[in-house]
């Protein structure tokens, strides 16, 4: 097996490292009235859980999908605190066996909610227990083995399985059609990054200044998690070099030695902006082959960066590969080939 090069943790990164764990519970906002932006799956997501409340329901299905540190577990904690019943928090690589699964679901209450991280990395095996257990909450078990097994269905109690991914497109298609609400989670604005900032800031009893928020929250990209992290570094940086108060000043001085650009942009996200430029001439190329050239894992590119990239309009995604864009040229202060953009070549070829 290859190991994972021993890496200090990207301060940008949605992924959640050890450091986040206390931070992330401390912080978490508990109702659906403290989660703050995702305007349109709150408003869908009250209605759900009223209606169901109404008729005396478990909430049907949910899968919550989106970049690392958006607030997928954050939301599911929510909504079994809205619907008044427990959750059973547990994710994809720690299902190893079919048993593992029946167990879990063989242990749930009426109308609980069963949370599944990463559920695209259930096996397949597990997965087949899951089916009938969502759709007509049973589970099948086999008893004895040879010509003499037999399966025996055992009656579940009505729950709601929510299940959270960052990459949609890896979670099977009839694991897919069994969810009855998909919702997607977008990468947050400034002024709602800001306002999370300020939240946190309130429970950690950190003072500051309105621009040096403003100022943090630029640099986020867009996802709370890395702005809760932010704020922490920086407040770290204000109490040792200035009087703990989180000013502009503060704050430039403290992202800029930690290295995050004014976009929020990091060491590697300019590794790989320079590479698919100055070694592919702005592609398109692999990302394979982007993660080879700097000596990065392609998955830590694929979750950490690319959505970021993408968002920003810094990179496309073309079926031969990604493509840096004119922004992206831009942004790194290198100029842009006009007669030979990355999309003219694309249609000459
Ligand atoms: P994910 O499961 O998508 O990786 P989490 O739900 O663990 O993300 O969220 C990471 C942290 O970000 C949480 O601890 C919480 O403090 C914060 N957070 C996430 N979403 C919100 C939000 N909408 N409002 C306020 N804080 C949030």
């Amino acid at each position: 097996m290859k190991e994972k090069p021993d890496k200090p943790e990207r301060v940008v990164s949605g992924i959640i490292a050890e450091e986040d764990s206390t931070l992330d519970n401390s912080l978490r906002p508990r109702r659906l009235e403290q989660y703050i932006g995702q305007e349109k799956v709150k408003t869908n997501l009250k209605i759900a859980i009223q209606a169901a409340q109404k008729r005396g329901e478990a909430l049907d299905h949910i899968i919550l999908y989106g970049p690392a540190g958006l607030g997928k577990t954050t939301l599911a904690l929510i909504i079994a605190a809205e619907m008044g019943v427990n959750i059973k928090n547990t994710s994809g690589p720690a299902i190893e066996r079919p048993g593992d699964i029946a167990a879990v679901l063989t242990n749930l209450k009426k109308d609980d909610v069963l949370f599944i991280d990463e559920i695209h990395r259930l096996s397949r095996t597990v997965e087949e227990v899951l089916y009938p257990a969502m759709e007509d909450f049973a589970i099948d078990i086999m008893i004895g083995k040879g010509p003499g097994a037999r399966s025996l269905r055992l009656n579940l109690p009505p729950f709601t399985l929510i299940g959270a991914t960052t990459r949609f497109a890896m979670v099977s298609s009839p694991m897919r059609d069994r969810f009855g609400v998909i919702y997607r989670l977008d990468f947050y604005n400034e002024k709602d990054v800001a306002d999370i900032i300020i939240r946190s800031a309130g429970i950690l009893g950190i003072p500051t200044e309105q621009a040096g928020v403003k100022e943090i929250a630029r640099r986020a990209r867009g996802t709370p998690r890395v702005a809760n992290r932010l704020l922490k570094r920086v407040r770290d940086y204000a109490q040792i070099k200035a009087k703990g108060v989180i000013t502009e000043k503060v704050a430039k001085e403290a992202l800029t030695s930690l290295e995050v650009d004014e976009i929020g942009l990091d060491e590697i996200d300019h590794k790989v902006l320079r590479t698919v430029i100055q070694k592919f001439d702005g592609g398109p190329v692999g990302l394979e082959t982007i993660a080879a050239s700097i000596s990065e894992e392609a998955d830590t590119i694929m979750d950490v960066c690319e959505p970021y990239l993408l968002q920003l309009g810094f990179l496309d995604r073309t079926p031969r590969g990604r493509v840096a864009t004119r922004l992206a040229f831009q942004h790194l202060g290198l100029p842009y080939p006009k007669d030979q953009t990355p999309q003219a070549k694309l249609w000459t070829e």
